[in-house]
């Protein structure tokens, strides 16, 4: 699997979320998701909203414009008061934004109605943390200018504490914020939607206060996503604190001295280290550094001491552990360090575990309806890329019989080299790669649509044919919509050399597949050996830039539509390819 990686455990996120919610809504505070955190991440942001959240609200437009282009169902506000050189795009692509310069007001509401949009804006108010706000004193002047402008309107007014100044949001701070709602609505005979009291760091508060006056929201990242509030970082009663975790791997293990050897200068970034004798110790080097992450931020989940990092390294006393290379370490992280490593791309990120059955196929299949809706609007930059037979390659790899005759198992030539080195690593772990099936042409499609269509009308004769087809394409796609026409899909499994039989998978009999939902990847209610077969079937394509299918655990796509929409790419490069002979 790749390192360096960050796992985000869908589930944890999930319950957090849900449990948040719950717990604010009790005294009437709704709370507004803040994405930062995962830089939008669509996967991450899907579960908060199928968790209840309403509203999303990002720092950057370039995140909240990745969580609309995946399709995202949700409200959109910006965080940071908004650059004015991006005014057009922040009227274009959130629904609300926070403001505190009347001059970037006026240019939201000339873009607003330029584009007939009608933009919200909710009026940042600063008692005393002193990052953004206007001052108390100066908010009704702003507020008669700002009513004079066609195409925004205020619908709320807000506070930031405990972010610069360190500023504690008490019941005292919370008071003079609904004081001032009050004073403004009669004044300016508006009514305010959102009183929004602040972020994670308002948690000490809300559970003190028997009362919250008028507010009626809070910003929250920081508490959905490592389950703490942040003026103490306490971990918050009922919640995950280890919803992601940091993965490393050792590139070096050896024994040497704890002191450096010759006259000390500067090291990488300017500083005089200072360092002292403790003798010999283990020393291990993983693959991390300050471009995947900002490392005083991480800490490891086992015995071990952090003695230092740079650019690309991160040095550590083993202790007493002995830590071979290849081993994996894992780490917890603080806000900063998950702001840094889901900013980083040289760190990968990956989902995992779902806590409940009924949460991940609804999730799954709101997926697969989405990507439904967004595939025919992927851009295809055929790239021409040749089909070769697997068959003929004399890679190891075992091929499942198939329903056409003189089947030649093609595939593009990038898939073609990616399933050489996939072949390769299961060699070593005296494992066979097993093709089900690779290019298929539209008459092999279609064989195999009617195939399956007459054994599930022999299995349910009562069932009328539109039922039937319907299951059907559940799991085979009609003639034409198949992304096994582009040479860029692969259906694997794999053999087991030492226990010679096939794998098991969680739903499969050898060859013989049970078609239901726990064909879901990453169903939580099959075996534990099902999950590491998945797990180890999964991480070797993804290891070649595959993605997994959404619904099928066996398929993987690279390089044509599903693979773009899923690996986040602009276009996809293998458009269908109709008959083999083109090439
Ligand atoms: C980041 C941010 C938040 C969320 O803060 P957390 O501590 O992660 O809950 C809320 N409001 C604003 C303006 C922010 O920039």
């Amino acid at each position: 699997m790749l390192t360096p990686r960050v796992e985000i455990d869908l589930g944890k996120i999930a319950h957090n979320t849900k449990t948040l919610i719950k717990l604010y809504a009790s005294k009437g505070i709704e709370i507004i998701g803040v994405t930062k955190g995962v830089c939008g991440n669509p996967t991450v942001v899907d579960v908060l909203v199928k968790s209840g959240i309403n509203i999303l609200a990002d720092s950057r437009l370039s995140n909240i414009k990745r969580m609309r282009d995946a399709g995202i169902q949700a409200q959109f506000l910006l965080l940071r008061t908004p650059s004015i050189s991006k005014a057009e795009d922040v009227v274009k692509y959130t629904d609300i934004s926070l403001n505190s310069e009347l001059e970037i007001i006026k240019k939201l509401s000339k873009f607003a109605l330029e584009h007939s949009i009608h933009h919200k804006i909710i009026l940042m108010v600063d008692l005393g943390d002193l990052r953004e706000g206007i001052m108390p004193s100066n908010l009704n002047q702003n507020i008669n200018r700002i009513k004079e402008l066609k195409g925004v309107e205020i619908v709320g007014l807000g506070t930031n504490l405990a972010c610069f100044g360190g500023v504690s949001p008490d019941d005292d701070k919370m008071k003079q914020l609904s004081l001032i709602a009050d004073e403004i609505e009669a004044q300016h005979d508006l009514n305010l939607t959102f009183i929004s009291g602040g972020n994670s760091a308002n948690y000490n508060w809300f559970m003190a206060t028997k009362n919250p006056g008028k507010v009626n929201n809070l910003r929250i990242g920081e508490s959905i996503f490592l389950g703490c509030e942040t003026l103490n970082r306490i971990p918050i009663p009922e919640l995950f604190t280890d919803a992601f975790t940091l993965v490393a791997e050792v590139i070096e293990s050896k024994i040497k001295p704890s002191l450096p050897n010759g006259n000390i200068s500067q090291d990488a970034f300017g500083k005089t280290p200072e360092f002292h004798d403790n003798g010999m110790m283990k020393r291990t080097i993983l693959n991390l550094g300050l471009q995947d992450v900002q490392v005083d931020g991480i800490f490891p989940r086992m015995d071990v001491d952090i003695i230092g990092a740079t650019s690309d390294h991160l040095i550590i006393n083993s202790k007493t552990k002995e830590l071979k290379v290849g081993r994996e370490l894992e780490f917890d992280m603080n806000y900063s360090a998950l702001l840094s490593a889901m900013t980083s791309e040289y760190v990968d990120k990956r989902s995992i575990n779902f806590n409940n059955a009924q949460e991940y196929c609804e999730m799954v299949e709101h997926q697969y309806r989405k990507h439904l809706q967004l595939l025919p609007r992927v851009e295809i930059q055929e790239n021409n890329s040749r089909l070769i037979s697997l068959k003929e390659s004399g890679f190891n790899l075992i091929f499942e019989p198939s329903i056409m005759k003189d089947h030649r198992y093609m595939v593009r030539e990038d898939v073609y080299d990616k399933i050489g080195r996939i072949s390769r690593v299961l060699d070593q772990q005296d494992k066979k790669l097993i093709i089900r099936s690779a290019w298929r042409s539209f008459d092999h499609q279609r064989l195999l649509w009617e195939d399956k269509v007459s054994a599930v009308r022999k299995e349910y004769p009562d069932k009328q044919l539109e039922e039937i087809e319907e299951l059907v394409s559940y799991f085979i796609a009609p003639t034409m919509k198949s992304m096994h026409s582009t040479g860029g899909a692969v259906d694997a499994l794999i053999y087991d050399l030492k226990e010679d039989c096939i794998m098991d998978f969680g739903t499969n009999d050898g060859l013989t597949m049970n078609l239901n939902d726990k064909c879901y990847p990453y169903h939580p209610y099959i075996s534990t050996k099902a999950k590491e077969n998945r797990k180890l079937l999964i991480n070797i394509f993804e290891d070649e830039e595959f993605v997994v299918d959404i619904k099928e655990y066996w398929h993987f796509d690279y390089g044509n539509t599903c693979w773009a929409l899923e690996h986040g790419e602009n276009h996809a490069f293998y458009g269908v390819v109709e008959h083999a002979e083109l090439f």
